[in-house]
């Protein structure tokens, strides 16, 4: 029989349904997957030694024959099993806690390996629960003398039982065979220095050096980021082929642009100028704009909408703008229906709670800007005459929904999405490389710097009294309890983000804790406390008290409700701020500083080690959001921006994102290759790679 890839992993000897089932939680399901499932770490037993010339510390490997194996009970009634094993210099003692069953493996006048550290039992030397495992001389040691690889025990596969069934997976495939899979492109994989698939499969799981793990990982990485880039490159050329329903004519009417512009009630700021530039010559161009705008909270977003609105209108066409909640589409509506009613343009609100909401235009059938959530799927029949589709806060709709907002449009229209959340442009460049990117990394002028200081554990009391003055004299705080860290085993994809919903029990102790401990530091003033669990009415008394300062501190958890803005708040306390990442920390401070007096913030750290120290110091001296997630990325990784799963980044086993060099080298390969005609069997690698990751969003 021929092996494929693709076939389930029951085709493997000895895997049977009870397997089948823990692996699908692994996700695996075919022998590909199982391949693909790298070691984590690698245990160094490829020291070999003769038993006499072992010395107390050597983690090594020895052969031997079993010459006596007993189960007795010790003291404290644990289950002892103990072997002796010999070779031709010496024997050794090896024990095994509470697994009697080892004993049947281990029958007297087998041969076999041993490996782990050498101990001192007393006056001679032995192991306490070795690997060890049959000489097999056809296969050679698998769990032993080598480089051993270690795999995230989840799921209860142990490493040792994959260890065993890759080994096998690989052995099916007669030499060559997987080489021929190869679906890099030769070349590139030459530029690169890195192995082909046959050699990269099979020195990550067993290599002969760490260097040899080393290189066959960095190929697995290269694989995903030219995968992921080729996505991209895909994307963006299906979308260029598309052809707009109707022009944009921005020259023709650039003076009433301009007129609107200078009636704005502020100037625009260099960021937000550069980006509307940028906007109207997308608007401009016969293709469909699809376009990333990325801006801190607060940069000033919303007006940009607004001028892209505007020229759309001039050009007898509609816009249609979507937020993820009804608060937030509310605000918008406000916004722009004072910026944009004066210029003629009619606005309508449509949310779930809503009936759109016509203004007293007679002569006016359809309104001019749509804003509204979801419901505006929902709304009879397709928009008419929409050139371009607005989507505040991209991340939080799914891509399908982005499309059929856009299929609603009906003609192909421009499209615009807005975030927050920032995202260092060279990985931007690599997962949205699709569309284009307009960054303000620029805050309005007036913002107040929020005060930032790292507190060390030592300056904690003294910190408390300064923020009990602050508050007897008419100041509100905020104090973000410690965020409960998921265990750290789970696998970054797999993190649960720190919703409180049902999950973080823990999180809602914590805040409690908390709250308790605050009440006696601050027994004179009033405290309220804020969590995921309460009920909405709960929450919204909380929420009101403080706001109307009957509660003069708020404990809250780190996912302090959204639109949750209380001007005069002005000290924000975190604490356990190393547990944070930067871009995190920043947003909650962001809560504060909305006011037009001083505002604080505060780190706590408990644990405050130099690195720590050093890191939370950037918080202090940058006010940039960009600035601090490319931080995060480079000290933490993606994980850290992003929090959540919602970004099928996460879903990348092997590269590290922080990698620009990598970034860069597997952006232009990507290039090199869509230059010319994709080759099949990259382009059924391409198929099979895109439809396993979670679309980012
Ligand atoms: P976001 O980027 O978070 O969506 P908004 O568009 O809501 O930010 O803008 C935040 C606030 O800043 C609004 O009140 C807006 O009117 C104001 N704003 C925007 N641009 C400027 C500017 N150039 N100068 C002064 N205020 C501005
Ligand atoms: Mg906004």
């Amino acid at each position: 029989m021929t092996i494929k890839l693709s076939n389930p992993v029951t085709d493997l000897p000895s895997v049977g349904e009870v397997y089948a089932k823990r692996l699908r939680h692994l996700k695996i399901k075919t022998i590909r997957d199982l391949l693909y499932h790298f070691p984590f770490r690698y245990q160094d037993f490829s020291q070999t030694k003769k038993i006499r010339y072992l010395a107390e510390g050597d983690e090594v490997t020895v052969a031997g024959e079993v010459i006596k194996v007993e189960v007795i009970r010790a003291k404290g009634g644990k289950l002892l099993t103990k072997a002796a094993v010999a070779d031709e210099t010496g024997a050794i003692e090896a024990i095994w806690f509470n697994q009697p069953y080892l004993k049947q493996a281990l029958e007297e006048g087998k041969k076999i390996y041993l490996a782990g550290q050498v101990e001192q039992f007393g006056r001679h030397l032995g192991f306490v629960s070795p690997t060890f495992e049959p000489v097999d001389d056809e296969t050679g040691p698998i769990h032993t003398g080598g480089l051993v690889p270690v795999y995230p025990e989840t799921g209860r596969v142990s490493s040792k039982w994959l260890r065993a069934r890759i080994k096998r997976a690989l052995a099916l495939f007669n030499p060559g065979e997987l080489a021929d899979l190869e679906f890099i492109p030769r070349e590139i994989l030459q530029e690169e220095g890195l192995p082909d698939l046959e050699e990269a499969l099979q020195t990550i799981h067993f290599p002969k050096s760490e260097g040899e793990a080393k290189k066959a990982r960095r190929r697995f990485a290269f694989e995903e980021l030219l995968l992921l880039n080729l996505r991209s490159i895909e994307r963006r050329r299906r979308w260029n082929e598309r052809k707009l329903a109707a022009r944009i004519d921005i020259p023709r009417y650039r003076r009433e642009i301009e007129q609107f512009i200078d009636g704005l009630p502020f100037t625009l700021t260099g960021a937000q100028k550069r980006a509307a530039v940028e906007i109207l010559n997308d608007l401009n161009k016969p293709t469909p704009m699809n376009r990333l705008l990325e801006g801190d909270v607060g940069s000033g977003k919303t007006v940009i909408a607004a001028i892209a609105a505007y020229a759309c209108f001039l050009n007898g066409m509609r816009t249609v703008l979507m937020a993820p909640t009804e608060i937030l589409a509310q605000q918008h509506y406000e916004t722009l229906k004072s910026l944009l009613e004066p210029y003629g343009i009619t606005c309508a609100l449509h949310t779930g709670g809503k009936k759109p909401k016509l203004p007293d235009y007679p002569a006016v059938q359809l309104p001019d800007l749509w804003i509204g959530t979801h419901a505006l799927f929902y709304r009879k029949g397709s928009f008419k005459g929409v050139g371009l589709v607005v989507i505040d806060e991209q991340h939080r709709f799914g891509v399908e929904q982005r499309a059929e907002l856009v299929k609603k449009a009906g003609d192909v229209p421009h499209i615009l999405t807005l975030t927050a959340t920032p995202i260092p442009r060279s990985l931007a460049l690599t997962v949205y490389g699709d569309l284009d990117l307009s960054i303000i990394d620029e805050l309005p002028p007036g913002r107040k710097r929020i005060k930032t200081f790292v507190v060390p554990e030592g300056k904690r009391q003294a910190g408390y009294r300064w923020i009990g003055e602050k508050v007897k004299s008419g100041e509100q705080a905020f104090i973000i309890c410690p965020l409960i860290e998921e265990s750290e085993k789970v696998p970054i994809g797999d993190r649960e983000s720190p919703t409180e919903g049902g999950k973080s029990v823990r999180q809602v102790k914590a805040a409690t804790a908390e709250y308790e401990k605050l009440q006696k530091v601050f027994p004179n003033l009033s405290l309220g406390l804020l969590h995921g669990r309460l009920k909405v009415a709960e929450k919204n008394d909380v929420i009101d008290k403080f706001r109307k300062g009957k509660h003069q501190i708020l404990i809250a958890t780190p996912v302090v409700e959204v639109g949750i803005d209380i001007p005069k708040a002005t000290i924000m306390v975190i604490e356990a701020a190393d547990r944070f990442g930067l871009a995190s920390l920043h947003q909650l401070r962001g809560r504060v500083g909305r006011g037009d007096k001083e505002s604080y913030c505060f780190l706590f750290t408990e644990n405050g080690g130099r690195d720590v120290f050093k890191r939370l110091k950037a918080l202090e001296s940058t006010t940039s959001g960009f600035e601090l997630a490319e931080l995060d990325l480079k000290l933490r990784g993606p994980g850290e921006i992003y929090g959540t799963k919602q970004h099928g980044l996460l879903e990348l086993k092997v590269a590290d994102l922080s990698d620009t060099k990598m970034l860069k080298a597997a952006r232009e390969s990507a290039h090199k290759i869509m230059d010319g005609e994709l080759p099949p069997r990259l382009r059924q690698e391409l198929e099979r790679f895109t439809t396993s990751l979670v679309e980012p969003n």
